[in-house]
C-alpha cells in the first residue's frame, strides 16, 4: 500500500478516531441512521463530509464521475447507483437526498468535448439530454462547462422521480429532494432554489 495512505490511516487512528472513538462505538453497535444522502462526483477536490464538516455516521453518500443519477425507470444499466438509492430511501430512510455538482467538472468537461475511454463515454451519455438543452442556447466554452455543471444537477433530481420508491415518498413529504453546487476556488457552495436558479449561502450565519 503507498505510504501515503498507511501515514494517514496512522494519523487517523491516533487523533479523529481517539476523539470519536465513543461514536465509532455507538455506530459500530447501534447501526447508522444517517438523515441525508449525499450524491457527489467521485472527483478528489469534492469531498462532501469536508464540505459539510460531517461526522460519521451522518451522510450515505454516493459517489460518481458528474454526480449522475440516471432514470430508474428505463434504465436497467446502472444497479449500483439504484441500490445505494434503494438502501438509502427504504432501509435507512434518509430524509434528504442532495445532489451536488461542481466547479471543474471533468465528466461535464467529457460530455462537452468528448473523451478516450468506452466506460467514462457510455457514463456520461446520460447527460445527453442535459448537454442538449445547454447547446441548444448557443452556449459555448466556459459558459457552457458552467451550465450543464448546474443542469446535470437539474437532470439528476428530475430523474430521481423516475423511481417509484422516491416519487411515493416526496409527495407524502417524508423526503426532500435538493440540489447544491460547489465552487472549488472559492469554496462557496450554491443550493438550488424552487425556481431551478442557484444561489449562494451565506458563509456565516450572521
Ligand atoms: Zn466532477
Amino acid at each position: 500500500m503507498p505510504d501515503k495512505l498507511i501515514e494517514g490511516y496512522r494519523e487517523f487512528r491516533l487523533s479523529d478516531f481517539e476523539v470519536q472513538k465513543d461514536l465509532y462505538e455507538t455506530l459500530g453497535k447501534g447501526g447508522q441512521s444517517p438523515r441525508v444522502m449525499l450524491i457527489s462526483c467521485s472527483d478528489s477536490r469534492v469531498d462532501p463530509t469536508d464540505i459539510f464538516h460531517a461526522y460519521p455516521g451522518e451522510m450515505f453518500v454516493l459517489r460518481n464521475v458528474a454526480n449522475i443519477v440516471p432514470r430508474g425507470d428505463v434504465d436497467t444499466r446502472t444497479p449500483s447507483t439504484a441500490a445505494a438509492l434503494e438502501y438509502a430511501v427504504n432501509v435507512l430512510k434518509v430524509k434528504v437526498i442532495l445532489v451536488m455538482g461542481h466547479e471543474s467538472c471533468g465528466g461535464i468537461d467529457a460530455c462537452l468535448n468528448g473523451i478516450e475511454g468506452r466506460y467514462v463515454g457510455d457514463w456520461i451519455r446520460h447527460l445527453t439530454p442535459a448537454r442538449d438543452r445547454i447547446l441548444a442556447r448557443g452556449l459555448t466554452g466556459k459558459d457552457a462547462q458552467t451550465e450543464l455543471e448546474l443542469e446535470g444537477v437539474r437532470m439528476s433530481l428530475q430523474n430521481l422521480m423516475s423511481f417509484d420508491f422516491i416519487a411515493e415518498k416526496v409527495r407524502d413529504g417524508e423526503l426532500i429532494l435538493q440540489g447544491a453546487y460547489f465552487s472549488i476556488i472559492s469554496a462557496k457552495l450554491l443550493m438550488m432554489e424552487q425556481t431551478g436558479a442557484f444561489a449562494e449561502v451565506p458563509p456565516s450565519a450572521d
